[in-house]
């Protein structure tokens, strides 16, 4: 039994739990898994890592066309765990760190996080250095955190494997059950021999620690079946040595002694130089087991002259402790314990407190029944000083292994907050950009249609200010007389223009308005005499004496040929006589010079108050007024010319205008009209 040891360590499973109860229940409930079965794109993933396994560069040639094909984040995650593993089986640690932000790229996005998280786990553990051999257990243990509620049958059975091996060396039975039966389960679900041999085996081993041993040797028999049946001929010959050991446990020494013989003919065949050595050891256990002691004695010395040829230091001690414990029970305690010492030191070198928990037991054992009490007593102290520094160990990595899964969850929540944080910052400044362009967009808009308004508006009033230009280029073609610069008669006859309502507010303020008429005395004698041109050279010439004697607020307008009228206020009779007489002083005293010939002229005024007031009270108007300053001017003409007549006041019914109008002057000596008469210059 205790040689056996030797194989659990040539397997890579160190089950050293004495403590630990059996749970053949648990070991049954393997059913209560869901199925996990493979996607056609993990089978053709492990097809491939079947045909290229010792072709690594081909393998990553096809994973990559492989993962090409998918957009499935499990297979991509164990795809690229993979080729993680490839990687650095070919030392390429720097390629991994690639495929590592791959996956944390990968990552950022939440489908299938458990996965990919699993996955990035795998990958830095198969990134680490020689020297960071102790961050192993803890990236394994979080990728089993990982992977242990999710649907992704190929990694899950990867890690489960990983974590089996690792519970069991740290002597963690209960842990590794609960791996290894996620491991059978997805070997199971996909009838898949290899990996279901592989984990029966392991099972088997567990089982063996929890004391269910008929359970073990019916999943170590499974496991060699599917073995043979897989044709994995070097699966087959180390579950027959696990076969052995657990046949050893069952105490069917007979079967074990076969099966290790079965093992050592395998071994020759395979030419595995490695196995003879684990053969005897635990052929000489099973020795010592039926009491043949110098059989016994006789494997171990062979297995330690084994060891000592290959420089297997491990085994040459095993061979020591087992010579130890032999030479006990030959009587020869000191040789003995030479060998004990001899053996155990390795152990202590190598701090294996395991085995030397168990040797140190092995040693107390045999010294006790050889009655050396003294040192049976100092052994069984060691022993349990190790006992328990393997507890307090144990609980150790139970809470270093649980510090290292929260921090490492902690760091992904950090992880998924910041990079929820630039993405919800990522949306904020595009929402911001969105918003900035819709205001540059909108402002745009309004620039462009403000620009519109601008060009209308600019435009329509550049329309109505040269619509009004030329209104008014209309207005002063047809207001104005083209000869004179003056307004014409229409322009008076219109009544339109501010010009026109500005004279008559004046002359409604004034007390003393009045509208004459103006005729140039004998112009056609001019026009005859001195030519056309000199009468209109005579015509401006008036025009501007005449302008030149009122006032500014005064209206002026050529009446038509070479009759002018004024509108004209003043602040009296007397004052209006004066301008009238002004006015005409400026005529005949002074002769215009047409091309060196004077030319004299003069102007006969009519005119009429204004406002003036009928018999009835009624005021005259404009037109009346202007009839009656007509009259007035036929008045002067006829009287001699060169003076003005003014009709001053009316004491007629308006009816009778007609009456007045046929003559002014019977009208004047029947008192109906006062006349005053200014006569012009000599
Ligand atoms: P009276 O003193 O009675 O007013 O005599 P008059 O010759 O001025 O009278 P009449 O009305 O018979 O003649 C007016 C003349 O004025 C006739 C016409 O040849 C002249 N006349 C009218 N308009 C113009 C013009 O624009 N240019 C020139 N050169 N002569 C004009
Ligand atoms: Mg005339
Ligand atoms: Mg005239």
């Amino acid at each position: 039994m205790r040689l056996a040891e030797n194989l659990r360590k040539f397997c890579c499973i160190a089950l050293a739990f004495s403590w630990i109860p059996p749970l053949t229940a648990q070991a049954r409930q393997l059913e209560h898994l869901g199925i996990e079965v493979f996607s056609p794109f993990e089978t053709e993933m492990d097809q491939l890592a079947n045909r290229y396994g010792d072709k690594p560069e081909l393998a990553l040639k096809h994973l990559a066309d492989l993962k090409a094909k998918t957009a499935n984040p499990t297979e991509i995650s164990t795809a690229l765990a993979y080729r993680c593993g490839l990687l650095s089986g070919m030392r390429k640690n720097k390629e991994i760190a690639g495929v590592l932000s791959e996956l944390d790229a990968l990552a950022a996005d939440g489908s299938q996080r458990q996965v990919k998280l699993a996955a990035m786990e795998l990958c830095k553990l198969y990134a680490l250095g020689d020297n960071e051999r102790n961050k192993y257990d803890s990236l394994v243990a979080a990728a089993f955190h990982f992977i242990k509620s999710t649907q992704a049958p190929t990694l899950r059975y990867w890690i489960s494997t990983m974590y089996v091996e690792m519970t069991s060396r740290q002597g963690r039975a209960r842990d590794a059950m609960e791996a290894a039966k996620i491991a059978l389960n997805v070997a199971r679900s996909n009838n898949d021999a290899r990996r279901q041999s592989t984990a029966l085996r392991d099972l088997a081993l567990i089982e063996v620690d929890f004391g269910n041993k008929e359970d073990a040797l019916a999943h170590i028999n499974e496991a060699i079946r599917l073995a043979q049946s897989g044709n994995a001929p070097a699966s087959e010959l180390e579950y027959m040595l696990n076969r052995g050991f657990i046949l050893t446990a069952l105490h069917q020494l007979k079967e074990a002694k076969k099966c290790y013989q079965q093992a050592e003919d395998m071994a020759i065949e395979q030419a595995r130089a490695d196995i003879p050595g684990v053969v005897w050891s635990n052929l000489s256990d099973i020795a010592y087991q039926e009491g043949k002691f110098l059989e016994s004695k006789a494997l171990s010395e062979k297995l330690l002259q084994w060891a000592n040829s290959r420089k297997d230091e491990r085994l040459a001690a095993y061979a020591r402790v087992s010579l130890g414990i032999v030479h006990v029970r030959l009587g020869q305690t000191d040789l003995a314990d030479t060998y004990f010492r001899e053996g155990i030191r390795y152990f202590e070198s190598e701090k294996q407190l395991v085995d030397l928990k168990e040797y140190y037991g092995v040693r107390a054992e045999a010294l006790a029944a050889a009655g050396d009490f003294k040192r049976a007593y100092l052994s069984l102290e060691k022993k349990l000083a190790y006992g328990s520094e393997i507890d307090l160990n144990s609980r150790g990595h139970d809470a270093a292994e649980l510090r290292e899964l929260l921090k490492t969850e902690q760091r992904e929540k950090e992880n998924l907050e910041l990079r929820q944080q630039a993405q919800q910052s990522r949306v904020a400044v595009k929402e911001a950009q969105l918003r900035i362009q819709r205001w540059w967009l909108l402002a745009g808009l309004l620039g462009v249609f403000l620009l519109a308004a601008i060009q209308v508006i600019w435009f329509s009033r550049r329309k109505n200010q040269l619509l009004e230009r030329e209104n008014q280029h209309l207005d002063r073609e047809r207001y104005l007389d083209a000869l004179t610069g003056l307004h014409n008669r229409r322009f008076l006859m219109d009544r339109k223009s501010p010009m026109w309502t500005h004279a008559l507010q004046e002359h409604q303020r004034s007390r003393c308005a009045a509208i004459m008429i103006i005729d140039a005395d004998f112009f056609k004698k001019v026009n005859d005499t001195y030519g056309h041109a000199a009468g209109d050279a005579a015509l401006i010439d008036i025009a501007n004496r005449l302008k030149r004697n009122i006032r500014e607020s005064d209206l002026l307008v050529r009446w038509g040929g070479e009759e002018f009228v004024i509108f004209t206020d003043a602040p009296n009779q007397e004052g209006l006589i004066n301008q009238i007489s002004r006015l005409m002083q400026d005529f005949k005293p002074f002769p215009l010079v047409f091309e060196g010939q004077q030319i004299t002229l003069s102007v006969s005024i009519g005119y009429a108050l204004m406002p003036l007031q009928w018999a009835d009270h009624s005021n005259a108007d404009i037109d009346q007024s202007l009839i009656l300053a007509d009259s007035a001017l036929y008045l002067a003409k006829s009287r001699g010319r060169n003076r003005a007549v003014g009709v001053h006041l009316l004491q007629q019914q308006k009816l009778d205008m007609q009456q007045i109008l046929q003559d002014l002057s019977l009208a004047e000596g029947a008192g109906e009209v006062i006349l005053m008469e200014t006569t012009g210059p000599k």
